[in-house]
């Protein structure tokens, strides 16, 4: 168990070019807080469409042959894999969250600077500013 207090370990860590303002830290991670809000209920209402449908398929199944019910069955993984991914999205969210409390989120992985709030709250998954994504788009 490496203590938090220590600091020889955290000094050897590659360190981030530039700073980011503590205001500006409170703003990404209220972006973020509200983008885990909206996935939160994204994947709750997510889940009571694959109750109801599933439930239509249910009442509604007396005349099915198979075609009928291999489709139902693709479209249920369908909703299913829709419902994971969602999930996949919030626990990004939440791992950025735990990253910005370490202070090793929010900076690009090639050149070291920070990325805008604004691309960190539309992506909360992004590790590349946006002139490095180009770069790396064009190669
Ligand atoms: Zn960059």
């Amino acid at each position: 168990m490496v203590k938090p207090a220590d600091t020889k370990t955290a000094a050897s860590r590659k360190a981030p070019k530039g700073t980011r303002s503590a205001a500006e830290t409170e703003k990404i991670r209220a972006a973020l807080s509200s983008r885990r809000d909206e996935l939160t209920v994204e994947h709750s209402q997510t889940l009571t469409e694959i109750t109801v449908l599933q439930r239509d398929r249910f009442t509604d199944s007396a005349g099915d042959d198979q075609a009928d019910t291999g489709t139902k069955t693709f479209e249920r993984e369908q909703e299913i894999s829709l419902a994971n991914s969602i999930l996949d999205r919030i626990s990004q969210v939440e791992r950025a969250l735990e990253r910005l409390d370490e202070g090793g989120y929010g900076w690009c992985e090639r050149c070291g600077n920070p990325i805008p709030v604004e691309r960190l709250a539309a992506f909360p998954s992004a590790t590349l500013c946006v002139t490095c994504k180009q770069l790396e788009e064009r190669r």
